[in-house]
């Protein structure tokens, strides 16, 4: 369900709100979770707000998904080794808390259960 007010995340693209930005193009931010669940936990987001969960923006714009694959490939070779877990909540009784499409990046010595309180 799309959100009227500007989502935190739009808050922190338009640097309304501070946030450890890792990584920025014309499309796409990412920057650190403020509640890390793993050694390297970043949020890539796109910066349009228009999607609120990742089938929407896989069906309006598969490319954009793509690229915030790279991205997070690119991020966790340069954090840690090169592996990563992606998540994607969709929905609020997954964990859902932010209707701002974004994509979990955790690398690092993981665990099974990891990311699964969220
Ligand atoms: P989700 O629960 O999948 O919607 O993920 C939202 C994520 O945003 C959570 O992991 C939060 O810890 C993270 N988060 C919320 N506010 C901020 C913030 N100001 N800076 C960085 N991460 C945030």
């Amino acid at each position: 369900m799309p959100e009227t007010e500007p989502s935190i995340f739009t808050r922190i693209i338009a640097r309304e709100i501070p946030a450890d930005i890792v990584f920025e193009n014309d499309r796409i931010i990412a920057f650190t979770d403020i509640n890390p669940q793993a050694e390297v936990h970043l949020l890539v987001v796109p910066k349009t707000a228009q999607y609120s969960n990742v089938a929407e923006l896989a069906v309006a714009q598969p490319e954009l998904l793509a690229e915030i694959v790279t991205v997070a490939k690119q991020l966790a070779t340069e954090r840690a080794n090169g592996e990563f877990r992606l998540v994607f909540n969709s929905g609020a009784t997954t964990g859902q808390t932010v209707f701002h499409v974004h994509a979990h990046v955790l690398s690092g010595q993981l665990t099974e259960g990891t990311l699964a309180q969220q």
